[in-house]
Order: C-alpha cells, then structure tokens, then sequence
C-alpha cells in the first residue's frame, strides 16, 4: 500500500490523482492533502479518503474547515507553513505535487527533504529551481516522476535506456485554441475564448499558458532539468489531435514516441504505480482517434513566449524564475482583462531585460528574483491596456 500526500487536491491534477487512487484503493492510501482556499472541496475529500491532515493556505478557508471537521480527528493547518507541513507530513512513500506556480517550490523540496519520492506536475518548481531541485533530488536519493504527460512519455521512452544515448527530444504541443488564428486577431483574444482549450481540460492558468505556448516553453525547461539535455537538443513541434505525448530520438538514429487518448490520469496512474503498470479504466487508443494525425512548426512569431522561454534557460541562474513570476502575474492581469492576450509576452520581455541575472542562485535567490519579477511585471503591466 503507498502512502500519499496530495498538494493542490482540488485542481484539476488533484482530482484525477483521487479518481486513480479511488479506483485502486487496495494500492494507494491518502495521508494527507493541500489546496489553496477551496475549503467545501478539501473537507469533501478529506472524509472521503480519511486522511490525517489537511492544509488551507487562506486562513478564513482553513478556519471554515476546522468547524466543519470539529467532530474528526482530522488535524487542519493554514498558511503558508501549514502547507510545508501537509508536504513533509508522517510517514508517506509519496507527494503529488500539484499546485499551481511557484507556490509549489518549497512544499517540493521539503517533501524531497522528507525522503519522499515526487510524482511532480507543478513544472514551475523545475522552471523557477531547477538545479537546486536536482541537487535536492539526488542528495536525498528520492525519484522525481513526470507527471505531465509529455515528461511522462520521454521517461517512459527512455526506460532502460542510458540517458546519455539521446540525442534529441520532440515534445508535442496542442497549440492551444489560437493555433489557426491569424496574428491580428490574437490582440483581441479574451479570456474566455483562451480557457477554451482543444484537448485537455485543465486549470486557467495552465490553460492560458498553452495558449501562448508559454506552457510549451516551460514544457523545455522542464525537460531540459529532468533529462539533463541541452536547450538545443530540445524541439517542439505542434500536434493538434495530443495523442502522440512526445518523441525521443537516440544517437542511432532510432526515434521512440509514447501515445494515448489525451487523458491525465495515464501518466498520473504511472506517476503513482511506478514501475509497476496499472489496467486504464477509461478510452484506450483505438484506430479512429490515430486518423489524420498532424504535426506542424509552432508558430514561433507570432507565440513569442515559446522563444522567451528558451531564452531565459539559456541566460540560466535567475532568469528563469523571474520569467515564471513576471508570466504568472501577466496571465493574472489577462484573466481579469486588464492587459490584452499578446500583451502577456510584451510584459515578460521587458521584464527579463531589466533583470541582472544571479548565475548561481540558492533558493533565497530565487525568491528574491521572484519577487523582484512580480512587482516589476505589475508595473510594465500597469502601462498595458486591452487592445493597445
Ligand atoms: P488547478 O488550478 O486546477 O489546481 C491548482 C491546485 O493547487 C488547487 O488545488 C488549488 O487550490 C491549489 N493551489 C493553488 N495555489 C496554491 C497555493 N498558493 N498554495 C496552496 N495550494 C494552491 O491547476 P492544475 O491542476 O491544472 O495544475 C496544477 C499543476 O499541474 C500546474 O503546475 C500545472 O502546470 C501542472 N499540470 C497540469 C496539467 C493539467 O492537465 N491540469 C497537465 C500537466 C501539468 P484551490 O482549489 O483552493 O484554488
């Protein structure tokens, strides 16, 4: 029986991760969950899988619950701190880290602190730490298990194999809702048309970060700590029907791709059983969804934040994490239809070329970066205005 800690439990990730283990209780059992102010949610599921802890970062929301579980042994924490204790709680085999952003950083390291293996969805915590959470990774002798679905096809792919006989990744991208929109229709994109995401269903954030392939370019970086490969042996190539999840090509030449109907709990599942395999109870790949595959280049132009993204990785130390910070408030002010959509890649771009770089960050580093890359992100995006 694994032990497992969810962070994020109400997101989209969180929820699935739940659905798996509720189809497989004799192998998993939840020890304890994490979410942000979703308290209704939280204290639902919290009886459900009759866990120990559960953490609120809001502290109304986590006040809320502790009345509502008053007649449980069930302990509530809240805040910031209570959430790092959710994260390094008992005695789990393993954390879902699935919180959204760079909240999801230092939960993760103290879970990697803690000896536990990471099942990790929250690619932010790669984007914004990803040496310092390598480092963690290896020091503490824990897995790091992809989670999102194009990672989870490279690690599959390359079980087996000596990491250092790639010589190139592929990873798929939708290209999001705005794929075949022409450039002078993107200024005027709104929210609503950008949550409208072709294949998968997931988080606003997210969601808005597919359609300006930001998540795409995290997707590189990502891969870029996980893998250990150069930036330049890392392309993307768009893949609007999402079935093949990601190629890998080795040094012979020999190219290896991972496929499936677009569902999150296929490498949730194999997050969570690793390295056993477990029966899918839902849609399995059939000759009807494998018609008309396409792939074609992003469109790198008129998506400018794919090419941030390499660029930021390529700049290293802090750039990265100011890149994230200045991209999560940038999809905030979109979301509440302050900035225009291509106004997100505007905001980022000023913002990296104010940042003096730290090349070598620790994590009081990053934080500070990240700070520093959300007030100044909220000053260029102040200066912005729907349309402009
Ligand atoms: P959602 O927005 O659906 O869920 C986010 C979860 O994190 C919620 O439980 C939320 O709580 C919680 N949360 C948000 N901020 C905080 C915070 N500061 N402190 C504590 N908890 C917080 O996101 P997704 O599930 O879509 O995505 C989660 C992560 O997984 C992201 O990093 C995303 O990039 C990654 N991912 C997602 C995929 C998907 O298909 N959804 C695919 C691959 C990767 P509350 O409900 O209270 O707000």
């Amino acid at each position: 029986m694994k032990k497992i800690i969810i962070l994020g439990s109400t997101g989209s990730i969180g929820s699935q991760t739940l659905d798996v283990v509720r189809q497989h209780p004799d192998k998993f059992k939840i020890k304890a969950l994490a979410a942000k102010k979703s308290w209704q949610r939280l204290v639902k599921q919290a009886r459900e899988f009759k866990v120990e802890a559960i953490a609120l970062l809001d502290d109304e929301a986590a006040f809320r619950a502790q009345e509502e579980l008053h007649d449980s042994e069930i302990v509530v924490l809240s805040g910031k701190k209570g959430i790092k204790t959710v994260a390094g709680w008992g005695d789990a085999d393993m954390v879902v880290s699935a919180m959204v952003g760079m909240a999801g950083l230092v939960p993760t390291l103290r879970a990697i602190e803690r000896g536990r293996d990471v099942a990790l969805a929250n690619k932010e915590s790669l984007v914004v730490g990803g040496p310092v959470v390598m480092e963690a990774v290896e020091a503490n002798e824990v897995r790091l298990l992809p989670v999102d679905s194009e990672h989870s096809a490279v690690f599959q792919c390359v079980n087996g194999e000596k990491l250092s006989s790639m010589s190139r990744l592929i990873l798929t991208a939708s290209g999001g809702p705005f794929r075949t929109w022409e450039a002078e229709k993107l200024a005027k994109a709104s929210a609503n048309e950008a949550l409208k995401h072709p294949t998968w269903e997931m988080g606003a954030k997210i969601t808005i970060d597919s359609a300006t392939l930001m998540n795409k370019g995290f997707e590189v970086l990502e891969a870029h700590h996980l893998f250990n490969l150069k930036l330049e042996q890392i392309d993307v190539w768009v893949h609007p029907q999402s079935i093949v999840h990601s190629f890998v090509e080795f040094c012979d030449g020999s190219v290896l791709a991972q496929l499936g109907p677009p569902d999150m709990r296929t490498p949730i599942s194999y997050a969570l059983s690793y390295p056993e395999r477990l029966p899918p109870q839902w849609e399995k790949l059939s000759l009807d969804l494998m018609q008309n595959l396409e792939f074609e280049e992003p469109r790198r132009k008129d998506f400018p934040c794919l090419d941030l993204a390499y660029a930021a990785g390529r700049a290293g130390g802090t750039m990265p994490a100011v890149l994230n910070a200045a991209n999560e408030v940038a999809v905030e002010l979109f979301l509440k239809e302050k900035i225009a959509f291509t106004d997100i890649a505007r905001v980022l771009e000023k913002v990296m070329e104010e940042h003096n770089t730290v090349t070598k960050p620790d994590l009081d580093d990053i934080l500070e970066a990240d700070e520093w890359g959300r007030g100044r992100a909220r000053e260029v995006g102040r200066a912005c205005s729907p349309g402009k």
